[in-house]
């Protein structure tokens, strides 16, 4: 027992140490394969559990934010065995970056003034807007202004979750998920009348789970521009800026977007894509 509390005592220590000498994600003393700021390599955060997007598959890593994070990473000088991808969970974000754990973020993260108060991003290299994903024998919720009443899920630390309790609070009732999966495990389960956040998250997430029981609204009612998420006073937006620049004028960008939405129903709003990156704080 007491072997045990000295052992998490020099453990804490140890990584306390590791931590205020570089900034790098050491984890008990244990240096991470591609460890953080001051080593080889790059720990890039993504999401594990959004078809389409950001996919944990065993040892592999799918979607559109992690090939969007590989062009990027490649143009900063990376190799692919380099990266070390990590899960950033919605709500972790911020802090995840504040803490060193991860060098940058891709993982549909909307850019917001709030968050831009704590970290900096770079992008957006995406604009997606946020809509509702019911059962396809729906037809009560159309939009929206169709909430009240309704039971709905989204997931914490997100814009989604944060617009319906600022702009739809009054007679809707908000269930928070640590991620999107678990909502639709809600709405399949009849739990909830609707999930809401992307239009194309719900998108992948309808492709993937609903054998056509599902069914995005498509009614977008904000924009959310996807940027990158960097720690406050990063120095890699402008080189980020510029990667993503490349990526949308040598095509690999609408390349990456139509293999990353192949077989689910989803259509970039042309209006608003590609996006240009705003200039770096
Ligand atoms: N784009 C929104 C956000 O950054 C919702 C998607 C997400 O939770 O990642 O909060």
């Amino acid at each position: 027992m007491r072997k045990h509390t000295m052992g998490l005592l020099a453990m804490a220590a140890a990584s306390t140490l590791a931590l205020s000498a570089c900034g790098g994600a050491e984890v008990g003393g244990e240096p991470e394969e591609g460890a953080s700021a001051g080593g080889d390599g790059i720990t890039i955060g993504i999401k594990y559990d959004q078809p389409g997007l950001g996919l944990q598959d065993g040892a592999e890593y799918t979607g559109f934010d992690v090939d969007v994070a590989r062009y990027v990473a490649n143009e900063l000088g990376y190799s692919e065995d380099q990266i070390t991808f990590k899960e950033t969970p919605s709500a972790n974000r911020e802090s995840m970056l504040q803490n060193g754990d991860v060098d940058m973020i891709f993982a549909t993260y909307s850019i917001t003034d709030e968050r831009k108060e704590v970290i900096d991003f770079a992008g957006p290299y995406f604009v997606a807007g946020q809509d509702l994903l019911v059962a396809a024998d729906n037809t009560d919720i159309t939009g929206p202004e169709d909430l009240e009443g309704k039971n709905l899920c989204s997931v914490t630390g997100s814009t989604s979750a944060e617009k319906i309790k600022t702009d739809y609070a009054e007679g809707v009732q908000l269930l928070e998920r640590p991620g999107y999966a678990e909502c639709v495990t809600a709405l399949a389960a009849g739990q909830v009348d609707a999930v809401t956040t992307d239009d194309i998250i719900l998108a992948g997430l309808s492709a993937a789970n609903g054998d056509g029981n599902l069914k995005v609204v498509g009614a977008p009612f904000s924009e959310e521009r996807y940027g990158v998420g960097l720690p406050k006073g990063s120095d890699r937006c402008e080189d980020i800026n510029a990667a993503i620049t490349k990526m949308i004028d040598d095509g690999t960008w609408e390349e990456l977007v139509a293999a990353n939405t192949e077989g689910a129903d989803y259509t970039p709003n042309a209006d608003l894509n590609p996006p240009t990156p705003d200039a770096c704080a």
